[in-house]
């Protein structure tokens, strides 16, 4: 007898019955709530510790200011010498300029030459802005009332010393280096950097700049894979590409599991022939495959390998690079010390329609163009271009919804995710 193929069921692109598609706000508080931070901690110089995340709270070792000075060029006074209408004061001999004090007190009914950034003589409490000044070198003429206190820096305005300047768990920015720079904190301790293993899997894989056969395709997911963990501020781990085959992959899960405090696969996390991840993921008994309802991308095969968190994103480029972005890099900021960090939202007006169906989040590849948000022609989940083409992602809601020109959708742009 011929077979005959089965007939095409009304329910055909529904979602499977019985199965629990696990919506990615669920997924995400079960991963926020499953994880901790896995990396010790070491102590990095002021010049090497951009981007890493502090281990502790930091206090300030100095007052910023450390003492009062001047906010502008000008004369300093006491304010107590002056009042309303048109003023004089003689001028004292010497000035007072950045890092070279007068070094003793103001002659009280006098006026000083002080420069920004100058520590106020004492009996200083006030400066008038030298353009608000005539002066002939001997005294200087002005126009009050002055406010007291008026263009100068009280000590510790900015920071007192002791105070917490930086909470632990920040990743430290350019600016953060400023800040502990001039609060005199020199020695940072930090997390270790947090180590993450990544792994392509699929026999049809061939490695950019070798031959390939008509059947291969360039692995893509490995460079995209290790840039994104090295944007992140981690240390990716290229562990190369393993044939589908399970003792194999074996071999590659226990050298990442070695040397890394995470593994990133792709490929073969789903439940089919060759979805050798998931079987080996079952096997080592820590297996779940998370259904997640989120287009593109589910399942997503998570556990735990020789101790190291793994996490099985699906092989289609798109799909790992959303996964990644959505699941993965919260994980690894609470795996790395960092905390649960959210993507950038920006709410903006889309720049083409769609009417999606309800039951599951998507993500669209999608650039900014003159404030609006611009999605790419295809959503096929192979189009490698539209990952590239794109500057972010519109998220959709888990909800049905209608969208024209116009509609207010939520943008996340690929910089939010430090990309
Ligand atoms: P899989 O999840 O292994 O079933 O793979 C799904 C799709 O993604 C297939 O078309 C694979 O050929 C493709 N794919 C898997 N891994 C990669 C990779 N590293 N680079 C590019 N495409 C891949
Ligand atoms: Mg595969």
């Amino acid at each position: 007898m011929p077979l005959t193929p089965p007939p095409l069921k009304d329910d055909c692109f529904a979602l499977p019955a019985g199965t629990h598609w696990t919506p990615v706000d669920e997924a995400l508080s079960e991963l926020r709530a499953r994880l901790s931070p896995v990396t010790g901690v070491e102590s990095v110089p002021l010049s090497a510790a951009l981007d890493r995340i502090l281990a502790e709270d930091i206090h300030a070792n100095r007052a910023n200011p450390p003492q009062p000075n001047s906010a502008v060029d000008g004369y300093g006074l006491c304010h107590a010498d002056t009042g309303a209408g048109p003023q004089s004061l003689p001028l004292m001999a010497g000035r007072s300029a950045a890092g070279q004090p007068l070094g003793h007190p103001l002659e009280r009914g006098h006026a000083v030459r002080i420069l920004t950034g100058a520590t106020l003589p004492e009996g200083v409490d006030t400066v008038i802005l030298q353009e608000d000044v005539s002066t002939d070198g001997q005294a200087i003429a002005f126009h009050g009332p002055l406010k007291k206190g008026a263009n100068t820096r009280r000590a510790g305005e900015d920071v007192e010393a002791g105070a917490c300047i930086l909470p632990a768990g920040r990743r430290l920015g350019p600016a953060d280096l400023a800040l502990l720079a001039a609060t005199n904190v020199s020695n940072i301790p930090v997390r270790q950097r947090l180590r993450v293993a990544v792994v392509s899997t699929g026999d049809e894989l061939a490695e950019p700049g070798d031959s390939a056969r008509p059947d291969q395709i360039y692995d893509a997911n490995r460079p995209l894979l290790l840039s994104m963990i090295r944007r992140f501020g981690f240390d990716p781990i290229d562990m190369g590409r393993a044939p589908d085959a399970r003792d194999a992959l074996r071999g590659f899960l226990d050298e990442a599991a070695q040397s890394a405090d995470m593994i990133l696969t792709s490929g073969g996390a789903s439940a089919g022939d060759e979805d050798h991840m998931s079987a080996l993921l079952n096997e080592s008994g820590s297996m779940t495959l998370w259904r997640m309802a989120i287009k593109p991308g589910r399942p997503l095969a998570l556990g735990v390998w020789n101790g190291a968190p793994v996490f099985g994103l699906p092989g289609n480029p798109v799909a790992a690079m959303v996964c990644t972005l959505i699941f993965a890099r919260p994980a690894m900021g609470v795996l790395a010390g960092a905390g649960w960090r959210q993507p950038l939202r920006l709410t903006v007006p889309a720049a083409f329609s769609k009417a999606k169906k309800p039951g599951r989040r998507e993500y669209l590849r999608a650039r900014l163009r003159d404030g609006r948000a611009e999605v790419f022609v295809s959503e096929g989940s192979g189009r490698i271009s539209g990952l590239s083409w794109a500057e972010g992602l519109v998220e959709l809601p888990d909800g049905a919804c209608e969208i024209t020109e116009g509609t207010p959708v939520t943008y996340l742009p690929y910089v939010g995710f430090d990309l």
